[in-house]
């Protein structure tokens, strides 16, 4: 007899959401690391002096010269979690001029 086991984690969306939201989008540009040539982050991770490589397939971003892995872009503030970013991170100036 063969059951399906397909409702694995559905319900625990809160950990299994691994979407990523840039706040502040301008100029920033999602790429995939790819060929052979050698790539590095534009941070250096806590703890390590020299800036790290990013591997084949690895997803990250740029903004004209400045190369973020994901994880620094966190860290960094770069990029959030928070879906819900646009409504802390407030208006920005000059959207909607007829307002209040
Ligand atoms: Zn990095």
């Amino acid at each position: 007899m063969v059951e399906s086991i397909e409702q694995s984690s559905v319900d625990s969306d809160e950990s299994t959401d691994v979407r990523l939201y840039l706040p502040d989008a301008e100029g920033w540009h999602a790429r995939v690391k790819r060929g052979w040539e050698k790539l590095y982050c534009f941070y250096k991770l806590p703890g390590q002096d020299y800036y790290h490589l990013l591997m084949g397939g690895e997803i990250y971003l740029q903004r004209s010269e400045e190369v973020v892995c994901l994880t620094c872009a966190l860290r960094h503030g770069i990029v959030t979690t928070d879906r819900l970013n646009w409504q802390r991170h407030g208006r920005k100036s000059g959207a909607s001029a007829n307002e209040g």
